[in-house]
């Protein structure tokens, strides 16, 4: 089966770290996918560590697409970014509005994704595939569903090739998206990014963060497994994988897997689908 597949992961914070990541890199290169992406955290203290974990990537032989957020950031630093991208010939970018941590830092010349993709256009033209961030749940600051769907729009306009999701779980919230984006006649590709399931009390702290549901079925069932983690990566597993099966079978253009700089849980999934390797 072909499925287009891309990889995500975040910086490293050690040079052990990065070793690590490399051997992860290896496993996952077994997909073959269509690139890995790296993502940039807002406020500066790791990105030069983005940099690297890209330039990495890139010397590996394999396709990297660096995350670029906006937030607290200003035009000429983006630039700078954007220029030294371009020279290594990276030709792939998740333009991002990002968070900045609370309290810390002001908005910044570009306030939303969208000012940032018409800024990556205006200053490098069609050099970069753009992909933006998609919310099938929809963002958690989003003033309404429709506000959100219309901002998403508005990324779009502003000349984003295709997009990535936020995780979920609820098929029902991908497909209902996509068909409203089809209303509006946004017709680019929308990737759903999956999130394996490893731990279950990491994961429920950061759907709550995110905005992201956690079905009350599979909370509920998690919860029961207590602290016995293979029966929560077993089922974890198969609720993962059949919703990837589910949204291939439902047209889904690609899957974009959030690593967490592992590799077993995103070849487990794979494997039962019947990709790469
Ligand atoms: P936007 O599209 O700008 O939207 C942000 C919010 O503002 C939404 O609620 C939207 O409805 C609203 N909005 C948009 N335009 C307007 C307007 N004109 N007026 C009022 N409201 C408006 N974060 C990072 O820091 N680094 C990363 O590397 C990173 N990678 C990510 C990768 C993916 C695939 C995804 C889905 C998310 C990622 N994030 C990352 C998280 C992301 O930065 C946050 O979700 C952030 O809060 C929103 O970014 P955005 O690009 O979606 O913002």
């Amino acid at each position: 089966m072909t499925t287009n597949l891309s990889i995500e992961f975040f910086p490293p914070q050690s040079a052990e770290g990065a070793d690590k990541l490399r051997l992860v890199r290896q496993r996952l290169a077994v997909l073959k996918p269509e690139f890995f992406s790296v993502t940039f955290g807002a406020g500066g203290s790791t990105q030069e560590r983005t940099f690297e974990t890209v330039f990495d990537i890139q010397r590996e032989g394999h396709p990297a697409a660096p995350h670029l957020s906006c937030i607290g950031s200003t035009r000429p630093y983006i630039r700078e970014i954007l220029e030294r991208y371009r020279a290594a010939g990276i030709r792939r970018i998740v333009a991002l509005r990002g968070d900045l941590p609370s309290g810390v830092g002001t908005p910044g010349e570009l306030r939303y994704a969208n000012e940032l993709v018409e800024f990556i256009r205006a200053e490098t033209g069609g050099h970069f595939h753009i992909e933006v961030a998609a919310y099938p749940e929809y963002h958690p600051q989003a003033k309404s569903p429709r506000d959100d769907l219309l901002a998403f729009k508005r990324k779009v306009d502003a000349g984003a090739d295709s997009a990535i999701t936020q995780y979920f779980y609820n098929i029902d919230a991908y497909l209902h998206f996509r068909d409203e984006c089809a209303a509006l006649g946004v017709d680019v590709p929308i990737v759903p990014g999956i999130m394996p399931i490893v731990s279950f009390s990491k994961l429920a702290r950061f759907s709550d963060a995110c905005g992201a549901e956690l079905p009350r079925w599979m909370r509920r069932k998690f919860e029961a497994f207590g602290d016995d983690s293979d029966s929560i990566k077993a089922f974890g597993l198969d609720v993962v994988s059949q919703l990837c099966e589910k949204l291939i079978a439902a047209g889904a253009p690609g899957l974009h897997f959030y690593s967490m700089n592992q590799a077993s849980a995103t070849l487990a999934i794979c494997e039962r689908l019947g990709i790469g390797g």
